[in-house]
């Protein structure tokens, strides 16, 4: 069974106490890799690797800090297909997918970061004819980038790209359910040149690898995508230190659609923000609102998109539907299928899992599923599910619509369908996301706030956002 090793100061290295944990191959459904099983001796050794790294990596010209990142990119290029493939093996993700967005975009975090850090800067400020304010963006130190599975490599770049560029030192501890294109990224840094300890990747669970390493005084941010739940941990462990924490966190996202809206259009996105992905992609649109003089309309044509997906082998590029990343999801998920029809679902389409052939025989695949006749505020409607699997709801006005969107914990994103644009203004102002699309879905601009409300988020990424998290403001006062 092939290994993989974690990353400390330059070195590819076991866990200390060669210790190695096996992880499924999800469209098997059986182990094919060997994780290091990390723990806190590891996490303390990453945090010293970055600390030491930090003085040098922090006085490096910027130019040079944006060399090394593009190198870094342009080996991603290089060996995109590779990379596609690894992502889709290890994820369950269809191989069109990672080859048209998950590797791609991983490659552009790092150019973005490159390029963004050169326009980054501070500011001076005079007081009257009294005193020079030189307020500078000093980096923060070593810091620590926690990366969940959905899109593994393309959320552990879009926080280590940042991080670098602004002059931290980084422990990256990327999801021990797709750890395969982090460990690959190392043997990419160690190509690139990048100086040791000023990356590092620590393999292994959560609560023996990362805990140690949130909670490690040195450490002096934690930027953190995941569960609310993890979050919420994260978050209490780290209350007393006073450092810097971001956290982008779950979703349930409405996806409305008004009599109005263009049809076609509406239902193409419709269908891609409940499924793309397997519904694993924290934007999903999970909760469709349809107004109801079409709701029988657009009810007939998802299920026929939904019917319509085909699921199979990820590696085969024809897929639309993948395996969910692990066993337990899968299991998740079919108990959310449980919740629903005790609640009074009505399943319009899939809500089982998928019996394939062949190799696939075993694999973690379950139907596209589309389930009507439930109220907003039920726990199937109110609690994240993350799996392919939207519900269908009608309403009769804005009012009610609003109400019912904004009812969750969560406040992530929106999609909102009309042709009024008065109303798509309004809606869009009244709903508590983070992010609200009008006519499109997950159309994505590096430079905008990323993060969500309520329980979805803390703080922003993105842009100028992730670079103003990743620095310390700091004010230089001179008397003249
Ligand atoms: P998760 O919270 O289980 O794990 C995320 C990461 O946290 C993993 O690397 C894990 O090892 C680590 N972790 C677990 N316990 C920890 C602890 N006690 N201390 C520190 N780190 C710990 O999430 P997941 O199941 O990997 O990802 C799915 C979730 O991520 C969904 O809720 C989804 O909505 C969310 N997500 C959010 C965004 C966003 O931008 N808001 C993006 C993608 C995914």
């Amino acid at each position: 069974m092939r290994k993989i090793l974690n990353y400390i100061d330059g070195k590819l290295t076991p866990a200390k106490s060669g210790v190695f944990f096996e992880k499924d191959n999800p469209s098997r459904g059986a182990p094919y890799l060997l994780v290091p099983d990390s723990e806190a001796a590891d996490a303390s050794a990453a945090v010293s690797a970055a600390t030491a790294a930090f003085e040098s990596w922090a006085k490096t010209p910027i130019a040079q800090r944006a060399g090394h990142l593009r190198k870094m990119a342009t080996l991603i290029r290089q060996k995109e297909e590779a990379l596609a493939i690894a992502e889709s093996t290890d994820n369950g993700k269809p191989i069109a997918l990672a080859r048209a967005l998950d590797i791609p975009r991983s490659s552009l975090n790092l150019e973005f970061y490159a390029d963004a850090i050169s326009q980054f800067h501070g500011e001076t400020i005079l007081t009257d004819a009294r005193a020079i304010n030189n307020v500078v963006n000093a980096p923060l130190g070593p810091v620590v980038c926690i990366s969940p599975w959905n899109l593994p490599l393309y959320l552990l770049t879009w926080k280590i790209a940042p991080a670098l560029a602004a002059g931290n030192t980084v422990i990256a501890k990327p999801s021990e359910v797709t750890p395969l294109t982090a460990y690959l990224l190392s043997e990419i840094a160690i190509e690139a040149g990048l100086p040791p300890g000023v990356l590092n990747i620590l393999h292994g669970t959560g609560p023996k690898a990362a805990a140690p390493l949130v909670t490690d005084s040195k450490v002096r941010a934690v930027s953190f995508t995941g569960s609310t739940a993890t979050g919420r941990a994260i978050s209490q462990s780290v209350a007393g230190q006073f450092k810097k924490v971001s956290l982008e966190m779950g979703g349930k996202n409405p996806n409305i659609i008004f009599a109005d809206a263009d049809f076609d259009k509406a239902l193409d996105h419709a269908a891609r923000a409940a499924f793309s992905n397997q519904g694993q992609i924290c934007l999903c649109g999970s909760r469709i609102f349809v107004e109801r003089p079409i709701y029988a309309k657009v009810k007939e044509a998802l299920v026929s998109r939904a019917k319509a997906l085909r699921s199979g082998d990820p590696l085969d590029p024809s897929t639309d539907q993948g395996a969910v990343v692990s066993r337990v999801h899968m299991e998740k998920i079919l108990s959310c299928f449980e919740v629903a029809r005790s609640e009074g679902g009505k399943f319009l389409c899939g809500g089982e899992r998928l019996k394939m052939s062949g190799d696939q025989a075993e694999g973690f695949f379950i139907a596209p599923t589309l389930i009507e006749g439930l109220s907003a505020d039920c726990r199937t409607n109110q609690e994240e599910i993350f799996g392919p699997v939207a519900t269908l709801i009608p309403f009769d006005s804005e009012q009610e619509v609003l109400q019912a969107a904004n009812s969750t914990r969560y406040g992530l994103s929106a999609s909102l369908w009309t042709r009024d644009l008065n109303r798509a203004y309004r809606v869009a102002n009244a709903i508590d996301a983070g992010v609200v699309w009008i006519n499109t879905w997950m159309l994505r601009d590096l430079r905008t706030p990323f993060g969500g409300m309520k329980e979805s988020g803390v703080g922003r990424e993105g842009g100028m956002y992730s670079l103003r998290f990743f620095t310390e403001p700091k004010n230089i006062c001179m008397g003249l």
